[in-house]
């Protein structure tokens, strides 16, 4: 890890290229790699020599992105994959087998709450789920014998919660597990959880990582400072050898650094199959250079419509942990003191026909599914993602029939405000 400022690391880490070498990461758009000897080969095959062979499994570009997002969340080794949601059942599912159990945040983004609940339960994986703000004792009485690993969100999608990092890390490290954060809304830029004791950070990178839009995918980032060693028994699949690769033992052969992101190479990208294609990685790479930069005013713009919003007579509440005063600005304030992320959520006094009347009217915030744009975006979840709950169901999930998020983009500050005036004035 270099010593960089997170500035420089979102421009300059993971690839530096020698003497008339190309100075843009090179796009290796092969999915195949010509070796000598069928000898040379065999040594990539048996882990015994580094170097590729087929794209599946690695391909430099992807590494090169690769690296720099670990140099970023400032861990040990890192992977890309297709999406944020085979980062998380990689990270999940490369310690985890059938029979085991993790502690999980309840608010995380829907798409991973039903990976867990209803897919990976499929597989005999049990979750149990907990709030954020949950009594230490309810904390404690999530685990079990069988657990593996304790998952959250450093800001949740679309909930707005922050994770006290801290609490949770020695939650899952006082029962000898690791834990996972999803750090997708934050980006390092804003927040790092493995300076706050978090031992392994998941990423869509579909959302401000990339920042236009143009590419869906996901990464994994190991801490390397979780001790795989000193819990054997809970581990066997790090700690013993691994009988689909000639024996190996992740953990002796690869040490803490090296272990949890090569297993989850060598035999979940080998076997599942979900990478990233360099051309995505090469896209994400030029959304990573300037993310630094992005994201400031994507929290600016925020926090002004956040502003805006609090005091209109038409809104019933406005969430934004960026926003003095609201439930989590404190945690925010200790985790993420530069900033937080560019979605607010908030509601109307006139109830779910006003949200749905109000988003028609706006003219530059487009309605979408997506969120951490470059452009402004929102989404009426009643109406679209949660459209199969009622209004008792959207309440108990926390989201309101009446709650819209709002993404905003990195336009100026007053056009968004404007924009969001006249649509109020005609609700
Ligand atoms: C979008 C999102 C995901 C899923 O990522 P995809 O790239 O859409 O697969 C996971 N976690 C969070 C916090 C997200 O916002």
């Amino acid at each position: 890890m270099s010593n960089y400022s997170i500035q420089t690391k979102c421009v300059q880490s993971g690839y530096t290229p020698g003497n008339g070498e190309p100075r843009q990461i090179p796009i290796i758009q092969s999915t195949t790699f010509k070796y000598a000897t069928s000898e040379d080969m065999g040594k990539l095959f048996d882990l015994e020599a580094s170097g590729y062979f087929y794209t599946r499994l690695q391909n430099p570009t992807n590494d090169m992105v690769a690296a720099k997002i670990c140099d970023m969340e400032g861990g040990s080794a890192a992977m890309l994959t297709s999406s944020g949601q085979a980062a998380n059942f990689y990270a999940i599912f490369n310690i985890a087998n059938c029979g085991d159990h993790v502690v999980a945040c309840s608010t995380i983004y829907g798409g991973t709450y039903n990976l867990f609940h209803v897919t990976m339960r499929k597989m005999g994986i049990d979750f149990t789920f907990v709030e954020p703000d949950c009594s230490d004792e309810e904390l404690q009485a999530a685990f079990r014998p069988n657990t593996k690993a304790v998952f959250g969100e450093t800001i949740a999608n679309p909930a707005l919660t922050v994770l006290d990092i801290e609490r949770f890390a020695k939650a899952a490290h006082d029962h000898g597990v690791p834990l996972i954060v999803d750090n997708t809304f934050a980006t390092p830029v804003n927040c790092r959880p493995i300076e706050w004791g978090c031992d392994i950070v998941t990423h869509s990178t579909t959302k401000y990582m990339d920042g236009h839009g143009a590419g869906v995918g996901g990464c994994i980032v190991d801490s390397g400072k979780f001790d795989w060693w000193a819990h054997a028994d809970k581990f066997p699949g790090l700690t013993t050898p691994d009988e689909s690769y000639h024996g190996i033992t992740y953990a002796e052969k690869f040490g803490l650094g090296g272990a949890f992101i090569t297993k989850c190479t060598a035999q979940l990208m080998r076997d599942f199959g979900s990478i990233q294609s360099p051309q995505n990685a090469f896209l994400l790479n030029l959304g990573l250079e300037s993310l630094h930069v992005r994201m400031p005013r994507h929290c600016e713009n925020a926090l002004a419509v956040a502003k805006y919003l609090k005091g209109h007579p038409k809104i019933s509440f406005v969430t934004y942990p960026g926003l003095e005063g609201d439930k989590y600005y404190e945690l925010a304030q200790k985790y993420m003191p530069s900033g937080t992320c560019g979605v607010v959520s908030f509601g109307f006094k006139g109830g779910r026909a006003a949200a749905e009347n109000f988003m028609k009217h706006l003219k530059l915030a487009a309605i979408e599914t997506h969120v951490a744009d470059a452009r402004t975006c929102c989404l009426h979840p009643a109406s679209a993602t949660h459209r199969q709950m009622n209004d008792q169901e959207l309440t108990a999930a926390g989201i309101t029939p009446d709650l819209v998020r709002f993404s905003c983009g990195i336009e100026g500050a007053d056009d968004l405000i404007a924009d969001i005036r006249q649509a109020l004035e005609q609700v």
